[in-house]
């Protein structure tokens, strides 16, 4: 630390201890309202932010607060969960879309974020599919299937439940449309 450097820490220090702003050493007593900051003035607040501000916009500034944001989550990581969940819910609870700031006009999501997520998970289940595929499971569960078929006997079951519902669903709508 150079000397004219370590004088200026100095006179910073000397200036908190006497409860005065330490960048124009205003007295913060009788700043009665003034609880953002114990250790500057609002003036001086208010133009480090500006400075700050500045700082961030350049394109070293700007690599500087990323790598400083990015080491602040690494070291707190409970705090982001908290803040991730609390947005996640604050946005639920007032019907805004959980990944953006849009209104939520389809579930919890906009739509384009609601058609993301479909895809998302319609690709994870055909990616599990194909895994189970090639380990000889059952496609939709996992477990072993009856032998010659891709599905166990639950599964078999099931999908035939669904696929006799979604016959008589088509029929009724065919039959609803030659009515009409
Ligand atoms: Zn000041
Ligand atoms: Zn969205
Ligand atoms: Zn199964």
């Amino acid at each position: 630390m150079t000397e004219g450097a370590l004088y200026s820490r100095q006179k910073r220090e000397k200036r908190r201890e006497q409860g005065l702003c330490c960048e124009c050493g205003a007295g913060l007593a009788a700043l009665v309202d003034w609880t953002r900051s114990s250790t500057v003035c609002p003036e001086c607040f208010e133009s480090r932010r500006q400075q700050n501000r500045k700082w961030r916009h350049t394109a070293r500034g700007r690599k500087l607060e990323r790598n400083r944001i990015r080491r602040w989550r690494a070291s707190n990581p409970e705090r982001v969960l908290k803040i991730r969940k609390d947005a996640y819910w604050r946005r639920k609870v007032s019907g805004i879309c959980t990944c953006c700031s849009e209104p939520a006009t389809d579930g919890n999501r906009c739509a384009f974020h609601a058609e993301m997520a479909r895809n998302a998970s319609k690709e994870y289940a055909r990616r599990k599919a194909q895994e189970r595929r090639s380990a000889g499971l059952c496609t939709r569960c996992g477990r072993p299937p009856i032998p010659g078929l891709t599905l166990c006997e639950p599964c078999r079951v099931y999908m035939r439940a669904t696929d006799a519902r979604r016959r008589a669903k088509d029929k009724q709508s065919k039959t609803q449309k030659e009515a009409a």
